[in-house]
């Protein structure tokens, strides 16, 4: 088995939630009392939001390049970074390493072509949902187009994301708000959705929606087990 490397800490609470999968999976996979080689560097949230927010990349993008290289050095085989949004710089960070950083897009993106979907509405923050590091990669890989909430909608779900979901607060009317976003890309094509934040499978489940629900956390953390038993 090798070893998973997690770049965790955006939030915590998802991060949580990638290290009960990948031990759950490979406990499944490998039956008894297996569970996960893995190991994680967790970054102050504070420190990484600050910057993001500030639209800093420049200042960022070397504390997780150094959280990667921490985790090579450490050992690890392949490596996740748990959070959508920080893809924004993923060839930077896996230029900066020698072993796989699995890309949360892909992981995506290879379960969505799977089920034959062409057109996908995509959620997330505000970065991730209207720059091109997320929708680029999903057309020119997987041929996959993708469709955004508008202007207002895209605020309210970023100030959901980081007022409400990165506090496990999980609020009834927000809820309600998203599934009325999610009706609005239906009605605009949308044939499935895409959780791009981590924190989204917090308030929205698959049984709250007809089409199919893309949880790219899961989808993440099983994308890397598969690759550590291979
Ligand atoms: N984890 C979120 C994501 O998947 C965003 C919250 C954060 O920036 O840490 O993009």
């Amino acid at each position: 088995m090798k070893t998973i490397g997690l770049i965790g800490g955006m939030t915590w609470e998802s991060s949580l939630e990638y290290y009960r999968i990948i031990n759950e999976q490979v406990g499944k996979r490998l039956g008894g009392l297996h569970s996960a080689k893995c190991m994680m560097c967790s970054l102050d949230l504070h420190d990484v939001l600050e910057l993001q927010e500030q639209g800093k990349w420049a200042e960022l993008a070397p504390i997780i390049k150094d959280a990667a290289v921490t985790l090579e050095n450490g050992g690890a085989d392949l490596i996740l970074i748990c959070t959508n949004t920080i893809h924004k710089f993923y060839d930077e960070i896996q230029t900066n390493v020698n072993v796989p950083v699995l890309h949360i897009a892909d992981a995506a993106g290879e379960v969505i072509k799977r089920k034959g979907l062409k057109k996908i509405g995509l959620l997330g923050t505000r970065f991730t949902m209207q720059e091109d590091f997320y929708k680029v990669r999903l057309k020119e890989k997987y041929d996959i187009d993708t469709v955004i909430p508008d202007e207002v909608d895209r605020q309210s779900i970023h100030k959901i994301i980081f007022d409400e979901l990165a506090y496990s607060n999980i609020v009834k009317e927000s809820k309600d708000k998203l599934t009325l976003i999610i009706k609005d890309l239906v009605s605009k094509g949308a044939e499935g959705i895409i959780l791009g934040c981590t924190e989204l499978p917090m308030i929205i489940k698959q049984e709250d929606i007809v089409i199919p629900v893309f949880d790219t956390l899961k989808i993440h953390a099983e994308a890397a087990v598969e690759e550590a038993l291979e």
